[in-house]
């Protein structure tokens, strides 16, 4: 731990301040450097949409200090990380993927089909993408829980190809429990690359990396950025969501635990010095105490630095009532939201936005990070006004379908004619007019 003392958040009377300060508060981290970030990205994208594969190994030089032969791992390669695991890491890998797939499965959408009219029937049809991109986040922890929460939706949903990227340790190796993972997912083509070289590879292709059509999973800033570059390009990829820089928001009442909050509020702070942490509460001295915890629980930590640098942007906001905690929760859209309430189901129905709710004392945010079922590859940035979680869903496109007889014909046809009239748009009404006209001759 650096030798300058962390600097812990002051609680804030939230009624003490005024709209400009109040939005500054709730600024995400990473706000203020997105141009720099775009223009990096970019940068990085037309290297890699250049020299490909020979990029990808100057940059991993760059930024991984890694030196790279092949950029696949070898097949044999995920038997020999599971054999050098501890066991109770892969029965626990293993249990986890039990719960997150029973989750999934049990949301996951199916075909329908239903008549409109007499003789019209219509249905939807899903199918897998053919070929997604996972990125499995390993810059400051490798994050095998990753490989999992992406890996298993995708074979789900039955996508044809599936394929990973994940930065490489400096050895040039991937980390084992990562593959692992994979392994246990069902994901069988990693490759040994990071950032947003990574997400180049996978949206355009290079020599090694095939192309995707779409990428998934969290990332860093430059992750994330990129996912947003090639997402806007018509010959990039689609992508799952923006999942950057993590947050956590906790609205808790005055029989919450000080400890338990500082403890969710670091656990999303070692995630990176740009992850942003949010306690909000009616009960002033609780938050007091919560700063105390923080500082007490932050000198025991192994990630002690980063989480300092997180918690430079950590809030304790004091609130006249929880109406007003639910408030600023809804404006703000966090990725994760703990209620640390005494009875928090009846205040279900004011969540607006939220990537995942986490009910009551015993639910830390960390059992969703791991092994509660849910996903946790969520909308950060307050993208979880409008956007979801990772799902199923996610890796499917909803194809719809329609049978139609000549009676079905008549009965919806002359509703197209008007319709089209209307639009001034003659060549659609002609195509239906054309085979009533057929239909009345024959
Ligand atoms: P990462 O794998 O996302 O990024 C590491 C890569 O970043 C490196 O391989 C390198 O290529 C690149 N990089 C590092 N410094 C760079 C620089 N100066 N310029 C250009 N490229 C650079 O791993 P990470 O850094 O540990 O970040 C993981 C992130 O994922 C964290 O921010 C965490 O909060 C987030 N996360 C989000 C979710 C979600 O659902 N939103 C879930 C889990 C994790």
């Amino acid at each position: 731990m650096s030798t300058t003392a962390p600097v812990l958040p002051q609680v804030v009377d939230w009624d003490g301040i005024d709209a400009d300060a109040r939005r500054m508060l709730l600024r995400r981290p990473t706000a203020s450097l997105a141009a720099a970030l775009d223009t990096a990205v970019r940068r990085t994208i037309a290297q890699v949409r250049a020299d490909g594969d020979g990029a990808l190994r100057a940059l991993t030089r760059r930024y991984d200090h890694a030196e790279l032969d092949a950029i696949e791992v070898d097949a044999g390669a995920f038997a020999v990380a599971r054999a050098a695991l501890p066991e109770d890491l892969v029965a626990a890998l293993e249990e986890a993927a039990g719960r997150i797939e029973a989750w999934h499965r049990a949301g996951m959408a199916g075909d329908f089909e239903i008549e409109t009219a007499p003789g019209v029937r219509c249905g939807r049809m899903l199918r897998g993408i053919r070929r997604v991109g996972l990125y499995i986040p390993a810059g400051s922890a490798p994050l095998p829980s990753t490989a999992l929460m992406l890996g298993i939706p995708a074979r789900l949903a039955g996508c044809e190809e599936i394929v990973a990227c994940t930065p490489p340790r400096p050895d040039g190796s991937v980390d084992p429990a990562v593959l692992a993972a994979c392994a246990i997912a069902g994901v069988r083509r990693v490759f040994r690359i990071g950032g947003a070289q990574a997400i180049a590879a996978m949206a355009y292709g290079t020599a090694s990396v095939p192309r995707c059509d779409k990428l998934f999973g969290p990332g860093n800033a430059y992750v994330t950025a990129a996912k947003q570059v090639v997402a806007q390009d018509a010959d990039g990829a689609a992508i799952d969501m923006p999942a950057g820089p993590s947050e956590v928001l906790v609205i808790a009442d005055a029989g919450a635990r000080a400890d338990f909050i500082a403890a969710d509020l670091l656990s999303q702070a070692e995630h990176g010095p740009d992850s942003q942490t949010i306690a909000i509460s009616d009960d002033r001295g609780l938050l007091e105490r919560v700063a105390g915890e923080l500082g007490r629980q932050l000198a025991a930590l192994p990630r002690a630095d980063i989480a300092a640098r997180a918690l430079e942007a950590s809030r304790l906001l004091h609130v006249a009532d929880l109406e007003q905690a639910f408030a600023i929760s809804n404006d703000y859209a966090p990725e994760h939201l703990i209620l640390q309430l005494r009875a928090p189901e009846p205040w279900l129905d004011r969540v607006r936005a939220a990537g995942s709710v986490f009910c009551g004392d015993h639910a830390p945010e960390a059992l969703g990070d791991y092994c509660s079922g849910t996903n946790h590859v969520l909308p950060t940035a307050g993208h979880a006004r409008a956007l979801s979680g990772v799902s199923v869903a996610s890796f499917q496109t909803a194809i719809s379908v329609q049978h139609v007889s000549a009676a079905g014909l008549r009965a919806i046809g002359p509703c197209a004619l008007r319709i089209a009239q209307a639009e001034g748009l003659d060549a659609h009404a002609r195509a239906v007019s054309v085979r009533l006209d057929a239909e009345v001759e024959a």
